[in-house]
C-alpha cells in the first residue's frame, strides 16, 4: 500500500513549490469528513480556504454536475446556453442587485471589479484618462495575478514579480479617517474585505463598513466589497456586510459559489455600473459555461435551503465561547465572525496545526502565528465538541 509519503515524494517531483502542505494526502471527501490515502479520517476544519461551506461533495451538487455533464458543458460566450441566465437571476435574486458577471477564479472576480471600477471612474465621473485610483488596504489578500499582487502588502507576494500596475494607493485596515483623507478627484473606489481571512482572521469594528459606505457616498466613488471569502453563509449571514446595514456597490464573489467542485466566480452590481462594460470589453472562455452554472444554481440553493449562515452565526457564537474557555499560555486571542475562527497563537501555528492533524483535525496556519478553523458550515455541534477537545488537547501541552 502506498503511504501519505509515498504520494508527496511523487508529487514533489513533478510540482511546481509553491505551497507548503501539511503532509497528508486526501483521496475521498463526504461532508466534514476526509480521509487520506492510509484510510485515516479527518475534520476538516479549512473547508478549501471557505470553498467547501456546503460541505465535500454534496450529493445534490454532484447530482447537478453529472446531469448537465453529459448534456452540455461549454459553448464559450460566442453563443448563448441555457443555462447561464438561471444562475445569474439566481445570483441577482439572492444579492439583490441587478446585474452579474461570472468569471472562474476569485482573482478574476477582483480583476473583473478592477475593470468595472475603473471604466465606470472614466465614463461617469470623468478621471482623466489613465489617473483612476483604487483604494485598498494593508494586509489585503486579492488573489495572485500580477495586478493583484502589486497592491499586496506581503513582500513575499510581490517579491520577484514586479514590475506592477500603478493606480492603488494602500492605507491602513479600518481606518475610515484615512480613507475619507486619501480619496481624491482621480478615486474610483475602494476595495476591502469584510474579514481579513488571509490576513490572518481580522475583524475590523463595529461599524467599519457603515462608515466607508458613508465616506464612498460623500465621495462619489465605488465600494467594492471582496467577498469571496466570507460570503454564502461563512461568517453568520449571507454576506459579511448584511451584519451592518449596509450594501456596497460591487459585490465579489467565488469559492463556495461553486461549493468546491469547480472554480466559480462573479461579481455583482447594479445596471447603472455594469452598463459600462460592452462587448468585447471583457470576457473569459468558461466562465458563465452551462457546467458551472447548473453546479453554481445547486450550491446557492443548497445556502439558502439548509440555511447554513444561521446555522454558521448559531454554532460559530458557542464554538468561539467554548474557544474562550480553554486556559493555555498559548493562546493570545480568539476572534472571528460565525464559522470563520481564528485562534491567535503567542508562538509559530504551524507545529501546532501539525499536532492537531496527528489526531484527525485539518487546520492550517494563516500569518504564522494564527490558526484559523472554518469547517463546512453543515457542521453539527457534536463534531465541533469532538474538534474542541482535540483542539484544547493540542493547546493545553
Ligand atoms: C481566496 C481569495 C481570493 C482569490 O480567489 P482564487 O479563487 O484563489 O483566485 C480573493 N480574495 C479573497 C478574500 C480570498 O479569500
Amino acid at each position: 500500500m502506498k503511504t501519505n509519503r509515498d504520494y508527496v515524494e511523487f508529487t514533489n517531483q513533478f510540482s511546481a513549490h509553491n505551497y507548503h502542505p501539511l503532509p497528508v494526502v486526501i483521496t475521498r471527501g463526504k461532508g466534514i469528513w476526509v480521509w487520506d490515502v492510509e484510510g485515516k479520517k479527518y475534520l476538516d476544519m479549512l473547508s478549501g480556504y471557505s470553498a467547501l461551506n456546503q460541505g465535500h461533495c454534496h450529493p445534490r451538487i454532484a447530482d447537478a454536475l453529472k446531469k448537465q455533464a453529459e448534456k452540455l458543458t461549454l459553448t464559450s460566450r460566442a453563443f448563448h446556453n441555457d443555462r447561464m441566465g438561471e444562475f445569474l437571476k439566481k445570483i441577482c435574486d439572492l444579492t439583490e442587485y441587478e446585474k452579474a458577471l461570472p468569471m472562474n477564479s476569485g482573482a478574476e472576480a477582483v480583476e473583473t471589479a478592477i475593470k468595472v471600477a475603473r471604466k465606470w471612474g472614466y465614463s461617469k465621473k470623468k478621471v482623466a484618462e489613465d489617473k483612476a485610483e483604487i483604494i485598498v488596504c494593508e494586509n489585503n489578500f486579492h488573489g495572485r495575478t500580477t495586478t493583484i499582487v502589486g497592491f499586496s502588502s506581503e513582500t513575499q507576494y510581490r517579491a520577484g514579480f514586479g514590475p506592477f500596475a500603478p493606480g492603488f494607493k494602500i492605507i491602513p485596515y479600518d481606518d475610515p479617517e484615512t480613507l475619507k483623507k486619501e480619496i481624491n478627484q482621480n478615486t474610483v473606489g475602494f476595495m476591502v474585505e469584510p474579514i481579513q481571512g488571509e490576513g490572518g482572521v481580522i475583524v475590523p469594528e463595529d461599524g467599519f463598513l457603515r462608515k466607508c459606505r458613508d465616506i464612498c457616498d460623500q465621495k462619489k466613488i465605488l465600494l467594492i466589497l471582496d467577498e469571496i471569502q466570507t460570503g454564502l453563509g461563512r461568517t453568520g449571514k449571507l454576506f459579511a456586510y448584511q451584519h451592518e446595514t449596509t450594501k456596497p456597490d460591487i459585490l465579489i464573489m467565488g469559492k463556495a459559489l461553486s461549493g468546491g467542485f469547480y472554480p466559480i466566480s462573479a461579481i455583482a452590481c447594479d445596471d447603472d455600473i455594469m452598463e459600462v462594460i460592452k462587448p468585447g470589453d471583457h470576457g473569459s472562455t468558461f466562465g458563465g459555461n452551462p457546467l458551472a452554472s447548473a453546479i453554481g444554481i445547486a450550491a446557492l440553493e443548497i445556502i439558502i435551503e439548509e440555511d447554513l449562515a444561521q446555522h454558521a452565526h448559531d454554532l460559530g457564537k458557542w464554538f468561539m465561547d467554548e474557544l474562550r474557555k480553554i486556559r493555555s499560555p498559548l493562546i493570545r486571542e480568539v476572534r472571528g465572525k460565525g464559522l470563520l475562527v481564528g485562534v491567535v497563537l503567542n508562538e509559530k501555528a504551524r507545529p501546532y496545526c501539525e499536532q492537531l492533524m496527528e489526531l484527525g483535525i485539518l487546520a492550517k496556519e494563516t500569518h504564522e502565528m494564527v490558526v484559523r478553523f472554518a469547517p463546512p458550515l453543515i457542521i453539527q455541534k457534536k463534531d465541533l465538541q469532538w474538534s474542541l477537545e482535540r483542539i484544547s488537547n493540542v493547546l493545553c501541552t
